[in-house]
């Protein structure tokens, strides 16, 4: 912002005091457009169900009230757009949850495949409707991860129903579970936790999808960022998906990466600070010296 904006007199305060000044307000305004912009967005998303349901419930009582056949059709398309209201609220809610606590890091233990069965059960009528192999692939052993349960199902639920959603008919979705440590795989270790050497547990999401261009990458996590707004819709999407899995996965001093190459698919890999053998529950992977 140009000098003497915000209530500084221009020239009548020592530079560098300016400076600092402004600094501070440019952030402050920045954290305050991407607040206007979220709410202007969740307000946008709910009112475009809220609209159609307000006109189906005016065709009802008017032009459509004798005609019965049409009552079941347009009741059905209310019942759609009342659900995703639900989502989009839920999905709400959740974000507001999560970064709410996003600094206090989770003490519970969790067995990542566990978790991972109950999601992939869960999904195999959708997965079958769209005729796609969901599969498992894990070593013996793996340690459990330290974390939230009901957090890091949702993180697991979002991606894999994100492969599913996003990929071609008749393909495969694998979901490969590993251990990785923190310097070989290039994680630059969860801060906070000294990091070099630390156990993590991966578990990449693999898809054979259209793939996700270059330019969108930096943008996937975003609330409301799609790739093809009309399509996300269509499958029942919010939008907030990645969102929440980035916040969780911050929560839980991990890391995300996307890969991803048009026309060949997209893999999304989550990296847990994995629970050390003798540590009991909720104490973090010690970094091995
Ligand atoms: P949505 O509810 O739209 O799926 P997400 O936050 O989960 O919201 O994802 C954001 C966008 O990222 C999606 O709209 C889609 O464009 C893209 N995306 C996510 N996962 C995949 C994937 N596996 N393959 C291709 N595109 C994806």
């Amino acid at each position: 912002p140009a000098p003497g904006e915000d209530g500084v007199p221009a020239g009548t305060v020592p530079g560098r005091m300016v400076i600092l000044t402004l600094h501070d307000i440019t952030a402050l305004r920045r954290s305050e457009q991407m607040r206007a912009d979220f709410i202007a967005n969740a307000s946008h998303e709910l009112r475009t169900p809220l609209s159609s349901l307000l006109g189906f419930i005016e065709t009802l009582r008017g032009p459509a009230r004798e005609d019965l056949e049409a009552h079941e059709r347009f009741l059905s398309i209310m019942q759609d757009q009342a659900s995703r209201m639900a989502r989009l609220v839920n999905d709400l809610l959740s974000l507001s949850r999560i970064e709410l606590d996003e600094h206090m890091p989770p003490a519970g233990k969790v067995d990542v495949l566990d978790r991972l069965d109950g999601v992939m059960a869960a999904l195999e009528l959708k997965a079958a409707s769209r005729r796609i192999r969901l599969t498992l692939e894990a070593p013996d052993g793996l340690p459990a991860v330290v974390g939230d349960e009901d957090q890091l199902t949702q993180v697991f639920q979002n991606l894999v129903s994100n492969a599913i959603k996003y990929t071609r008919e008749n393909t495969d979705v694998t979901v490969a579970v590993s251990l990785a440590d923190g310097v070989a795989v290039g994680v630059s270790g969860p801060a906070g936790r000294g990091g070099r050497g630390m156990q993590m547990v991966a578990v990449a999401v693999r898809d054979q999808g259209e793939g996700i261009a270059r330019t969108h990458l930096p943008r996937l996590t975003e609330r409301f960022y799609r790739v093809d707004a009309a399509r996300s819709r269509a499958m029942g999407g919010t939008g907030l998906g990645l969102a929440i899995v980035k916040h969780i996965v911050n929560r839980h001093r991990g890391r995300l990466t996307i890969e991803s190459a048009v026309g060949v698919g997209s893999t999304f890999t989550v990296y847990l600070p994995a629970a050390s053998e003798e540590s009991g529950e909720g104490r973090a992977a010690e970094p091995v010296r």
